[in-house]
């Protein structure tokens, strides 16, 4: 602690100091505040005196007792006190092998499947994907150690047709889709396009089969998908293949995660991901589908829980909202795998969103869904006397239309760091999960009890 305190000041060599505090030579530096270090101070006070007034000020919270100045002894003694604590407490352990750092968050991309659209739908910000990604693997901006970015995978049709019609899926794989479907998917069919919507499902894929080693990530993430609009064979809003849903329905039958609970806060129902569990019957994968009042175009939403924000919402309304709605969608799911739509179209800045949330509202929604789900307040199993686990959870990027379509514009970039936080977000409450927790049998435990500083860990 003293020496963190004194870190920036200048050193007192290592022989005085020995001399001074009569002890042995193991203590070697010291500091002086660099306040007292003028001359003025220094032709007055000799070092032993300035060390002993920063001793007696750290020792005594509320200043030394007056009248009763420190002993040599006394300063000897409480420095061994400080060093001694120090080798008592070890180092926060977490997971992985002994002296190692915690594993980053395994994140996946696919805008290397950029799609030239033609200039009536440039209203889609395509080139956001790769502007988010570069973001993130700037090193300024989050170090290497807390994150590895692959390239999504293709979703095979097997894959795609667990969730969907298959003879949709053939249909728009052949480029066999009506003028009808191609008008109400917001784009023109291309091959590119293809790749496109297979890796969209395909990354989402790879962001589960990660959380399903149980080993030791607890966050994951695809920098695209959130596609909650397409449903069972319809296509809608720049939505082909329901990502959420596949990869719910992938997780259920080949990972063996029992209970799946979707976390949908993009400012649009996930209407397509509701209906296409109701079409097939599935269960245990339950729906929170949390949107605004005015943004429900086409089909009506048939979520477990709907929850409509009224228009024009700030902050502090839609996190109260957000904070019951979790209460609740969580008793009644009780959740093995959490996947979470983290669109940003909710921000003051969208095109269409119609809602005011700021971008540290937009960033505070992300903290809650991750600390709720890896119960970092514990302020879920203690409210709701849940188990105290950890559920893992898979992020995709959902919505966030700026104002701007230029890729320049202050709107534009608005929306690309917004999305960009909810990254980072994720691997920092990543790491802090694998010094919380651990998994055992493929549920995860406590790995230490809980500490008052476990929010100064990241
Ligand atoms: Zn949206």
């Amino acid at each position: 602690m003293l020496a963190q305190s004194y870190g920036r000041c200048g050193f007192v060599s290592g022989a005085s100091l020995s001399w001074a505090l009569g002890s042995s030579s193991k203590w070697t530096s010291f500091v002086i505040p660099r306040r007292e270090r003028s001359k003025k101070v220094r032709r007055i006070l000799p070092p032993l005196e300035l060390l002993r007034r920063e001793f007696e000020k750290n020792m005594y919270e509320e200043g030394p007792p007056k009248g009763k100045p420190l002993t040599t002894e006394e300063v000897a003694e409480h420095l061994k006190k400080e060093a001694m604590k120090k080798k008592r407490e070890p180092p926060r352990k977490f997971t992985g092998a002994p002296g190692t750092r915690p594993y980053p968050a395994y994140f996946f991309y696919n805008d290397e499947y950029q799609v030239e659209l033609p200039e009536r739908y440039q209203r889609f910000p395509m080139k956001k994907y790769g502007m988010v990604r570069r973001k993130l693997q700037d090193p300024k901006y989050m170090t290497p150690f807390h994150a590895t970015f692959t390239p999504s995978s293709l979703a095979t049709m097997g894959e795609l047709s667990m969730a969907h019609c298959p003879d949709y899926v053939g249909r728009y794989i052949r480029g066999q889709f009506t003028e009808d479907e191609i008008t109400k998917s917001g784009f023109p069919w291309s091959e590119q396009h293809v790749l496109r919507s297979m890796s969209t499902v395909g990354g989402t894929l790879d962001a589960v089969r990660v959380l399903a080693a149980r080993s030791t990530a607890f966050v994951s993430g695809h920098l695209a998908g959130g596609t909650h609009h397409a449903g069972y064979a319809s296509p809608a809003g720049f939505c082909i293949f329901n990502d959420l849903a596949v990869a719910a329905i992938v997780a259920q039958q080949r990972h063996g995660f029992r209970k799946i609970l979707i976390v949908d806060t993009d400012v649009h129902p996930g209407e397509g991901t509701s209906l296409i569990f109701r079409h097939l019957n599935v269960r245990d994968i339950f729906t929170l589908s949390l949107h605004c009042a005015s943004n429900i175009f086409g089909e009506q939403p048939v979520s477990d829980m709907d929850v409509v924000i009224p228009d024009g919402c700030f902050d502090e309304q839609y996190l109260t909202i957000l904070a019951k709605a979790l209460d609740a969608a969580w008793l009644a799911s009780e959740p093995e795998l959490v996947l979470f739509q983290a669109g940003v179209d909710i921000a003051y800045v969208d095109r269409i969103g119609r809602l005011n949330i700021s971008s540290a509202g937009v960033l505070e929604r992300t903290r809650y869904v991750l600390d709720y789900a890896l119960d970092m307040d514990r302020f879920r199993s203690k409210r709701l006397g849940t188990p105290p686990r950890a559920v893992p959870v898979a992020i995709c990027m959902g919505g966030g239309y700026p104002k701007n379509p230029e890729e320049n514009s202050p709107e534009f970039k608005e929306i690309v760091s917004m999305h960009a936080e909810v990254y980072r977000l994720a691997a920092k409450r990543n790491r802090m999960a694998q010094r919380e927790f651990k998994w055992v049998n493929g549920t995860t435990e406590y790995l230490t009890p809980p500490k008052e500083d476990r929010f100064l860990l990241v």
